[in-house]
């Protein structure tokens, strides 16, 4: 075939909603005139409505992980007992974060394609004294996995503790009531469901948590929660903002504030089924115990290396699918549908999958996985009101 388009469908980057890209293009403005304080103040008005909260929102050009940066580095001091929940490579980078900061992590630890479970933080939390934050993922994008985060909310809120939640693939992929479950900071990240490019990191911080900065004592100067607050409040940034992924941040908005979060949320959990139920039918093994709306992770069949399944996707279709990280390199493989994705990429990529495990001696009868997609398609588009069918 002599014609392939790039296909980006990994759990960030995501593919790209064209009219935030053109935005982009307007960026040919200065950072400190009222033309741009209103895209600004637009846009953190715009993504506190998204993320339905009543708490703070702030705004970083950073990656997702510097606003994971900002968290620690904002709300907590040297020597701090904290909980940190990890299963997966992103856990592990909220461990990597606590000991560059001197925090006392207990790590509760568990397998890749494992959750920790609320029981088991609110057993710690019985057991142990003084404890000041409990660190978790919404959503394990390296392994798939979906954390259980209103029963988290639950143990968490009546304690002392603060509950930082790392939402950077659960916002619009899973319900998150902000307010309502007691979730402190959560923290989201413009190239997930947010359908635009990477570079800009965000937090919503609540009543809580802002009374822990008064008493942290940790250095920081980049991210400085309240600096951010109050220029943010006035329309700005602390520092020179990412002009243009702020315009894009904006179109985003406005579309995802069109479409509804809700309907975000149910879309992916919609492609999430349906690509659970073709991996099902071609008889592979998904990875995750608990899988979550963002990506799925699938284990490559007995004697097959996930990494075939990737570059197979790249040379033939020009799509660009994730492999395992660390040690599940080779062993699973992951295909995202969080944020810029439809119905019509998982007929496509459920196809491509069937020809490439045929390609590759895995015995499989065509269409089968796609006829799948399509039966759960009929299903929800039955159930649709007519009028969501635009
Ligand atoms: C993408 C991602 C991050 C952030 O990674 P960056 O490379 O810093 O944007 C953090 N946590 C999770 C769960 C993610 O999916």
């Amino acid at each position: 075939m002599y014609i392939k388009k790039q296909r980006l469908l990994t759990p960030g980057p995501t593919p790209l909603y064209p009219p935030a890209l053109h935005a982009m293009m307007a960026s040919d403005l200065h950072h400190r005139t009222e033309d741009f304080r209103n895209v600004y103040k637009s846009a953190l008005a715009d993504l506190k409505e998204v993320m339905a909260t009543t708490h703070d929102v702030l705004l970083f050009a950073a990656s997702g992980t510097g606003a994971m940066d900002a968290a620690v580095s904002n709300l907590f001091s040297a020597g701090d007992k904290v909980i940190v929940c990890s299963a997966g490579k992103f856990g592990e980078r909220w461990v990597e974060i606590a000991k560059a900061y001197g925090l006392n992590a207990i790590v509760l630890q568990k397998e890749y394609g494992d959750v920790v479970s609320p029981d088991e933080v609110a057993e710690t939390l019985r057991r142990e004294s003084g404890v000041k934050g409990v660190f978790l993922q919404a959503s394990e994008t390296s392994t798939g996995a979906a954390f259980d985060v209103e029963g988290m909310g639950r143990v968490v809120s009546p304690s002392g503790a603060l509950l930082i939640v790392d939402a950077i693939t659960g916002l619009g992929t899973m319900p998150l009531e902000i307010d309502e479950w007691g979730l402190d900071v959560v923290i989201g990240g413009s190239q997930k469901a947010f359908m635009i490019p990477p570079g800009l990191a965000f937090c919503s911080v609540s009543p809580k948590a802002w009374k822990f900065y008064e008493t942290s004592t940790l250095p920081h100067f980049y991210f400085d929660l309240k600096k951010e607050k109050k220029n943010g409040d006035k329309g700005e940034s602390s520092w020179t903002p990412a002009t243009s992924l702020i315009l894009a941040l904006g179109a985003a908005l406005k579309y995802i504030q069109q479409v509804g979060m809700p309907r975000l949320v149910e879309n992916a959990q919609l492609l999430a089924r349906a690509t659970r139920a073709a991996v099902r039918e071609l008889g592979l093994e998904l990875f995750a115990r608990r899988p979550g709306a963002s990506v799925t992770a699938v284990r490559a069949p007995a004697g097959m290396d996930s990494g075939v399944i990737v570059k197979e996707f790249r040379n033939r279709f020009g799509a660009i699918i994730a492999n395992g990280q660390g040690t599940m390199k080779g062993q699973i493989f992951r295909m995202a549908h969080l944020g810029y994705f439809d119905i019509a990429d998982m007929f496509a990529i459920i196809a491509g999958l069937e020809v490439i495990l045929h390609a590759n001696g895995y015995p499989v009868e065509f269409g089968r996985g796609v006829a799948a997609v399509q039966r759960l398609y009929a299903e929800a588009a039955v159930a649709e009101p007519a009028g969501a069918r635009a």
